[in-house]
């Protein structure tokens, strides 16, 4: 299955209709004002860019070494030409070709470029379309082909009776290896599951990069922020719960409490329909004072966190109850920030788990 696909019927009914209107509309003009938001609207996810390079975050060939190669963030800004957006948002943080085709965020690119050892944007772009198009996840998808590569290398595939070889920098191959697993053609289902089942499937549990069962993309292992971040998210790595924004300037013992802060905040807007990208860019008022509009219930700022506290608690009893292994946060050892443990504890002993 790839997609469900759901339509309303009925009418959405507002306690106060006028006044939520009016609070939208007044959210639209903070934005022209919100530096912050404007920032990522322009350079969408790779405002992290620059950081995650300066921190050799960007790693490739399945870990292997950093990412060298000389690409700017302006090269980057210089392929896209329209800006494109979800339905109504003045943010529009979606970058596309002029004839519309989308462009991939910085972790596609990253999953489907340097960790398969592609560096050419034009072939990344290819395998980015091939993914939207045949509805496979470019992020997973990347890092099993970029595990699938590593295994090769090591000599694992042999017996495998692979058809298409598997080497980093092939751009050939692994265009070949995505139409593989889109069309769901016969032996590709092991590569479908993702990195951690290929890993499992082949023996080799330990070359695996992520945690949860879902991959990881960036090396952390100089961004301790992020990597609590991924450690902790109760669906493993992704940036959707909230590090768009990356963090500058934290003192490590700030870290444990703003991950939670932002978790919290993300999980409760999240609930409300607010899309995760523009959640550290809005203050929460600009969010209540439209809630309260909506619903009719008037809640503050710190009950809106107390009700992120208990989704973000209720995610990870939901998944203890559906078999996912949760562990005590780790991160695989190869990007684990030196003194990682201690933000673990500190985090754990902040939300009261064991
Ligand atoms: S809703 Fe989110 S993903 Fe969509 S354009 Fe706006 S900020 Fe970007």
């Amino acid at each position: 299955m790839k997609a469900i696909a759901v339509r309303g019927t009925k009418d959405v009914f507002l306690h106060d209709g006028k006044v939520f209107v009016e609070r939208v509309l007044e959210s639209a003009k903070d934005f022209s004002q919100n530096d912050k938001l404007k920032t990522f609207s322009n350079l969408s996810t790779y405002l992290s860019f620059e950081t995650l390079l300066k921190a050799n975050g960007i790693p490739c060939c399945y870990f292997t070494k950093p990412y060298q190669v000389n690409l700017s963030l302006s090269e980057i800004k210089n392929l896209w030409e329209r800006e494109r957006g979800c339905f109504s948002c003045p943010v529009a943080c979606l970058k596309a070709t002029q004839k519309g085709k989308f462009l991939p965020e910085i972790d596609a690119l990253t999953a489907l470029g340097p960790l398969c050892g592609i560096h050419d944007v034009s072939a990344i772009f290819d395998a980015y379309d091939l993914c939207v198009k045949t509805g496979l996840d470019p992020v997973e998808t990347g890092t099993t082909l970029a595990c699938l590569m590593k295994l090769g290398e090591e000599g694992v595939l042999e017996k495998e009776n692979l058809e298409i070889e598997p080497k980093f920098g092939d751009k050939e191959a692994l265009l070949k290896l995505l139409a593989f697993i889109g069309k769901g053609e016969k032996g590709s289902s092991t590569l479908g599951k993702g990195a951690y089942q290929l890993s499992q499937h082949l023996q080799k549990p330990d070359l695996f990069m992520g945690v949860k069962g879902r991959s990881i993309c960036f090396d952390v292992t100089n961004l301790p922020y992020l990597g609590l971040q991924y450690a902790t998210s109760n669906t493993g790595f992704t940036y959707l719960s909230g590090p768009t924004f990356l963090d500058k300037g934290l003192k490590r013992e700030e870290i444990p409490g703003k991950v939670k802060l932002v978790q919290d905040k993300t999980a409760a807007l999240e609930a409300m329909g607010i899309c995760p990208y523009v959640t550290d860019g809005f203050a929460l008022d600009v969010f209540l004072s439209m809630f309260q509009a909506a619903t009719g219930i008037e809640l503050e700022e710190a009950d809106l966190l107390k009700i992120g506290e208990a989704i973000c608690n209720l995610e990870r009893e939901f998944a203890q109850k559906a078999g996912v292994d949760l562990g005590t946060g780790t991160l695989p050892e190869k990007i684990s920030p030196s003194g990682f443990k201690e933000l673990i504890d500190k985090y754990y002993q902040l939300r009261g788990w064991k």
